[in-house]
């Protein structure tokens, strides 16, 4: 089976008819090195193959993307909507402020700290969110700039 070919059957197995902005779409965001991508990432990522597909399909796509659970949608502070294919392994975030670049992280203490607060307060925990926010700075330029 082709790459294609692949693509095509996540679309149908999420319900969604086969179009090409979709595809392209698709394809960008499972072959992009970095998986968090704006509406408008995508669409740069299109221009630069060539495609002509406009920002306003971009966002419809990735809209009917979300509806069919294809991506997550996040809403970081003081950033614009940020995208990613839904893997369902439910990692978190970390966001900095200044670049808006974003990492995951994914801590087994966390987790289990809060499946212990939510059974202190009677709950029983089915979904959580955390996003931190700080400032990201490259270890390697800090490295650089210590020594000049
Ligand atoms: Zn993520």
């Amino acid at each position: 089976m082709t790459h294609n070919q692949t693509i095509s059957q996540d679309l149908r197995k999420a319900g969604l008819k086969v179009t090409l902005p979709r595809l392209n779409i698709l394809e960008i965001l499972e072959g992009a090195e970095q998986h968090h991508m704006s509406a408008e990432d995508v669409y740069k990522a299109l221009l630069k193959q060539g495609s002509d597909v406009g920002l306003a399909t971009v966002y419809r796509v990735l809209t009917q993307f979300e509806a069919a659970g294809l991506v997550t949608r996040h809403h970081f502070d003081g950033g614009q909507a940020i995208f990613e294919l839904d893997t369902g392994d439910n990692h978190d975030h970390i966001v900095c402020m200044k670049s808006g670049k974003v990492s995951e992280f994914k801590d087994e203490l966390i987790e289990k700290r809060l499946h212990e607060i939510a059974e202190e307060l009677g709950y029983s925990l089915t979904d959580h969110k955390i996003i931190l926010y700080g400032v990201y700075q490259d270890k390697d330029e800090l490295a650089e700039s210590s020594i000049s």
